[in-house]
């Protein structure tokens, strides 16, 4: 496709003024000196109707969730209501200035407030701060909140346990709190190996990062054990609850021991995600870590609603109070969907996995054989006797119209390799994934009997096979 600098024609516009409007006047004279370009902007001359057909043409290049099934393992790419996104344009949000004083911004403190409540009650958490930008962002800030409380007792502790099955997000995030990373093998069932906990957690350790459902989708039935073993030692537990499609109205981490944690409002809460933000990674805190939490956060008494400083709080961890069109969506979504709704959500994500996981098990062998949660973890090992590997099945699956899931995730050996996970969320029907199922049914009878197929898939689509490396190295940024 040509750029739309390639398609500009000197003199061609997408407007016409009548002419003599404006005679008298010399618009440029109006312009004062230092507001003048030295230059004139170099822009396309293009007639309207071509920008409506190029942009038009280009959003067809594209894949997103409107389009079609995104099932991309440890992401939830799922639906979210338009509605939502209306509720949060709404004049006095986007007006709603900063720096206003309190008294004028009452409604918008109500929603933080209670938006705050709302999750504190679906996470059994004492409070939230909403301030965090992502779920990389409420890492470090809840860590940092680890860091403080640590400190604010007198002790020091160097190391923080993390996981081999942790998002990658998590060792980096300790370490850019100061901690030494140290991680923790996971057993054959995919869950915290007990005795490398046990041997691992000392009074130098501050606590473990944990997820649960882990990464691969697996509930840990060990978390009371677990929770056990790093509070013995005066530890503490993080949860990373990026993803908590699996357990709205289910389980919540603040029974299970975990004492502070962030949700991406951005994966499970109405905010789609890609293509770098906004986002909303709020942290949760256990009454022990409150005052600890990012400053201010919003209070109420007496009905009125105000800031308020804690005094240990870390400091801010950004400019202003949050990403707030975010927090409108969640907590319209939250009160639309409701607490049963919730539950209905998490329920249907998780049997939505399991269909598949079901379905699909006879062709690529799961990397670990139980119930799942709202993702499960599939392999292509059994193909590569011909040839065939996860990418070019992941690539196939482009050719039948759906966009790939997250492969070569998890990667830890010998239990994971050559993985394909996917995460259907609750958003899809039954034929849907039907669909998805058949293709990939297909796909494994293709990588037996035409594996060439697969390796120079996709065929159908805008652009081939990437030589993936060259094409970071050197972006071409048109065909
Ligand atoms: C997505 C994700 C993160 C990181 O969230 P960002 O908003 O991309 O920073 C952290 N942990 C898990 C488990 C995730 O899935």
């Amino acid at each position: 496709m040509k750029l739309i600098y390639e398609k500009s024609k000197k003199g061609r516009h997408g407007f016409s003024l009548p002419e003599d409007q404006f005679k008298e006047i010399n618009l440029k004279d109006c312009i004062p000196q230092y507001a003048k370009e030295e230059k004139e902007k170099e822009l396309p001359e293009v007639s309207e109707v071509e920008v409506i057909r190029h942009f038009t043409k280009l959003s067809k290049l594209n894949y997103g969730v409107d389009d079609g099934l995104y099932p991309l393992g440890s992401c939830t790419m799922k639906y979210n209501p338009k509605v939502n996104e209306k509720l949060a344009t709404i004049d006095s949000f986007v007006y709603a200035h900063p720096f206003a004083d309190e008294k004028y911004i009452q409604g918008s403190l109500q929603i933080m407030y209670e938006l705050g409540e709302l999750l504190s009650k679906i996470t059994a958490m004492d409070k939230f701060s909403l301030m965090p930008a992502a779920g990389a962002h409420g890492e470090l800030t809840g860590v940092l909140m680890i860091r403080k409380y640590f400190e604010d007792r007198g002790e020091k502790r160097h190391k923080m346990l993390i996981p081999d099955s942790a998002h990658g997000t998590n060792p980096a995030s300790s370490a850019m709190a100061g901690f030494k990373v140290v991680e923790v093998k996971s057993n054959e069932r995919g869950g915290v190996d007990i005795n490398e906990l046990e041997r691992l957690m000392d009074e130098d350790t501050a606590g473990l990062m944990l997820t649960n459902p882990n990464t691969v989708g697996l509930f840990d039935e060990n978390i009371l054990k677990i929770a056990k073993i790093v509070h013995s030692k005066g530890g503490l537990l993080y949860y990373d609850g990026a993803n908590l499609n699996a357990l709205l109205g289910i389980v919540r981490p603040g029974d299970i021991g975990f004492d502070v944690l962030h949700l991406n409002l951005h994966k499970t809460f109405s905010t789609p995600h890609g293509g770098g933000g906004p986002g909303a990674g709020v942290v949760g805190a256990k009454s022990h870590l409150v005052e600890f939490l990012p400053s201010p956060i919003v209070c109420t008494d007496d009905g009125k609603y105000f800031f308020e400083y804690p005094k240990k709080t870390i400091g801010r961890v950004r400019a202003f109070y949050a990403n707030f069109p975010v927090l409108v969506k969640a907590y319209a979504w939250i009160l639309s969907v409701g607490g049963e709704g919730l539950r209905e959500v998490s329920e249907a994500s998780i049997i939505n996995a399991n269909y598949i996981l079901d379905k699909l098990k006879k062709y690529y062998r799961p990397a670990y054989d139980r119930i799942c949660m709202h993702e499960c973890v599939l392999t292509g090992r059994e193909y590569k006797e011909y040839g065939v590997k996860t990418l070019d099945i992941a690539k196939r699956l482009m050719d039948y119209g759906f966009h790939p899931p997250t492969i070569y995730f998890p990667h830890f050996e010998p239990y994971a390799e050559e993985t394909i996970m996917v995460e259907p969320t609750e958003s899809e029907s039954k034929e849907t994934l039907d669909e998805f199922i058949n293709a990939m049914i297909k796909i494994a009878k293709e990588a037996k009997t035409k594996p060439e197929l697969l390796k120079g898939a996709p065929h159908n689509t805008p652009v081939g096979r990437l030589d993936e490396v060259k094409a970071v190295r050197e972006p071409k940024l048109h065909a």
